[in-house]
């Protein structure tokens, strides 16, 4: 068998053109796009499958851990909350109010922890996390994009860019209609794995980890399971006579997985799958109220938590936890540690070379320990939103990525034109952020 072949050179359409050019359509990605867009810029954001939300809809990863700072204090609003708000609105989520955050009540306690929205060791408080359905969010994510005047195009993968000297020129999809180019003053890979960083030709740390495969089950008679000895193994969520189940191979798989290779992928599905079926099996043989449930439903992809990360201008590390800086962009609390928080710098969002590249979600340059919880979906909301700002702001000001002033800039510009919302002034010291600290539109009402 020959070890390579040589394709002919052939000639790619440039389809479409854009301003920013968000690729991956997870928490990070829309909350890109639609800061993108309401900042003035021509965004499009485009998805390799039919839908938004990424591993927060896809993965079943359906509980956002957390938007507040541990202590009760709320410290992600912005778009994050802006979906909370929606899916409030259409009763399609769960959360503790206002009053109850930060409490230390046991009962409150417990009854969080049985949603899922209580983590970490204790002792415990309640936190602002919240528990919603999927399928609501894929379609108030679709309305919030389109709404924004964001140009949305599914069912394409990104497999190449093209470059001219420092700065990515057009990105190369594949998708059924071939191969397809589109050209773009900026970019921001909100892959969750780097993609585009790597394409680009970016450092990136990589990290091989264990597969899970969050699923649900339905037909269970609740009150039997909610006092079952087995009850912390699985979340009372927002539907009826249902559960979430965290469900992980460590320990059960083999060997742990890159999940950048199709091959480990491809093991790690169909071993997860077989695991999760034997595993609801058990449950129906053993646990009380499981008698008569059944299987709802596999998570559509994989729960990987890390497969790449930008290696950028700057790395976040854990010994920058509870570290103020002047250069945030956006601010995290830490869903298993108690009023700690990340302050994440624009250089965190940004690679070391290519000059209109920005990386926003899980894949930003943070170590792995503070990577734990910059990962959590609150924060991908806020680095992408930050993202999508930062890239607008850029083009605005005709600077580079590298040479954006977010000390200057934050809270310092006038309106865009699009924006829908009050512009405030930047969230430092005043929390709850937006999100992005860069020119914050922050919503009066969501914090304390
Ligand atoms: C097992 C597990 C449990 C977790 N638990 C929680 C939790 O309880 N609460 C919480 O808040 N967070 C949790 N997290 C973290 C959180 O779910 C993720 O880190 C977060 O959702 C990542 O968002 P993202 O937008 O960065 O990436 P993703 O959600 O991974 O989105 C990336 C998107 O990009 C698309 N894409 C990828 N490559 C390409 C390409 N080349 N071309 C086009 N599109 C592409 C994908 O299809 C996807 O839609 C958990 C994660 C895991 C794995």
């Amino acid at each position: 068998m020959r070890t390579f072949i040589t394709e002919p050179e052939r000639r790619t359409p440039v389809i479409a053109e854009t301003d920013i050019l968000v690729i991956g359509g997870g928490s990070a990605g829309l909350a890109a796009a639609v800061a993108a867009s309401r900042a003035g810029a021509r965004a499009m954001l485009v998805e390799r499958y039919g839908s938004l939300g990424g591993l927060a809809t896809n993965g079943l990863i359906i509980l956002l851990l957390t938007l507040d700072d541990g202590r009760g204090k709320q410290v992600i609003a912005g778009l994050c909350q802006e979906m909370v708000d929606r899916l409030s609105a259409r009763k399609a989520c769960l959360f503790p109010p206002k009053e109850e955050w930060g409490s230390p009540d046991a009962v409150l306690v417990e009854k969080y922890q049985r949603l899922g929205l209580v983590w970490g060791s204790g002792p415990h408080v309640v936190r602002y996390s919240v528990a919603y359905d999927p399928e609501e969010f894929k379609c108030e994510a679709d309305l919030m994009v389109t709404e924004a005047g964001v140009d949305l195009r599914f069912h394409r993968w990104a497999t190449g860019v093209v470059k001219d000297g420092d700065r990515i020129t057009h990105v190369v999809f594949e998708s059924k209609a071939g191969r397809e180019a589109i050209a773009c003053s900026a970019v921001i890979d909100c892959t969750g794995d780097a993609d585009i960083a790597v394409l680009a030709g970016e450092p990136v740390e990589s990290e091989r980890v264990h597969p899970w495969l969050w699923f649900r089950t339905a037909n269970v008679d609740e009150d039997a399971a909610e006092t079952s000895k087995l009850r912390p193994g699985y979340y009372k969520t927002t539907g009826e006579h249902g559960y979430l189940h965290p469900w992980g191979a460590a320990e059960r798989i083999e060997h742990d997985i890159d999940a950048a290779n199709p091959d480990d992928l491809t093991y790690a599905e169909v071993e997860c799958r077989r695991l999760v079926r034997a595993e609801v099996d058990r449950l129906r043989g053993k646990a009380p109220g499981f008698e008569r449930a059944y299987l709802a439903g596999f998570a559509a992809t994989l729960g990987i938590t890390e497969t790449r990360r930008l290696v950028g201008k700057h790395m976040l590390t854990r010994e920058e936890m509870d570290q103020p800086r002047p250069d945030a962009v956006a601010i995290t609390g830490n869903w298993t540690k108690y009023g700690s928080t990340y302050e994440i710098p624009w250089a965190s969002l940004i690679p070391q070379g290519t000059t209109n590249l920005a990386v926003a979600g899980r894949c930003i340059s943070a170590d792995h320990r503070a990577h734990h919880a910059t990962k959590e979906i609150p924060s991908c909301f806020a680095t992408g939103e930050a993202a999508g700002l930062g890239a607008a702001l850029a083009l605005q000001h005709g600077v580079t990525h590298q040479g954006l002033d977010v000390e200057s800039l934050a809270g310092s510009a006038p309106p865009a034109p699009t924006c829908r919302r009050e512009w405030g002034t930047h969230c430092r010291g005043r929390l709850p952020a937006c999100g992005s600290r860069l020119r914050a539109r922050r919503r009066t009402e969501a914090g304390p």
